[in-house]
């Protein structure tokens, strides 16, 4: 697993530091008693690992270590969003967008403030989003090889 990816019970315990750092690793397992099954040690060994990747770091408070994010939690989700449109190619973005859209929970005032995002993007459009995959990774780099043919 790459620096910076996180797995899903890593993820667990970031939200809980994001939320309340600086924090013990008990607290930590207390908190997630509602929803996980976890033993102190398990989430022991948890933050071990992202102190490991970076994500986390510590500093003696009394005679307890107390843990603090070293990305904010903003930072960290656009890092997964980036890497999934990476995935993808970039004629392809609308259509990851309105899966999302039709996917998640919105009020009708998250929409009014999506649609405040999509008017200003509306300003600096560019006709077309270009295609810059690898051919044969996406059937536009097929097709535009052939068009020049
Ligand atoms: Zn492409």
């Amino acid at each position: 697993m790459k620096k910076n990816q996180i797995s899903p019970s890593e993820w667990e315990i970031m939200r809980v530091i994001w939320t309340n750092h600086p924090i013990t690793s008990k607290e930590i397992n207390e908190m997630l008693k509602e929803k996980t099954t976890w033993e102190i040690s398990t989430t022991k060994t948890l933050i071990g690992r992202l102190v490991n990747k970076g994500m986390i770091d510590y500093e003696l408070k009394g005679r307890m270590y107390v843990y603090y994010p070293t990305l904010s939690e903003k930072e960290c989700i656009r890092n997964k969003i980036t890497e999934l449109f990476n995935q993808v190619c970039s004629t392809e973005n609308k259509v990851i967008l309105k899966m999302i859209l039709e996917d998640i929970p919105l009020s009708l005032t998250d929409i009014e403030s999506v649609e405040a995002v999509i008017e200003e993007k509306k300003k600096t459009a560019p006709a077309e989003v270009v295609c810059e995959c690898v051919k044969g990774q996406c059937h536009c780099s097929l097709n535009r090889d052939l068009k020049s043919l």
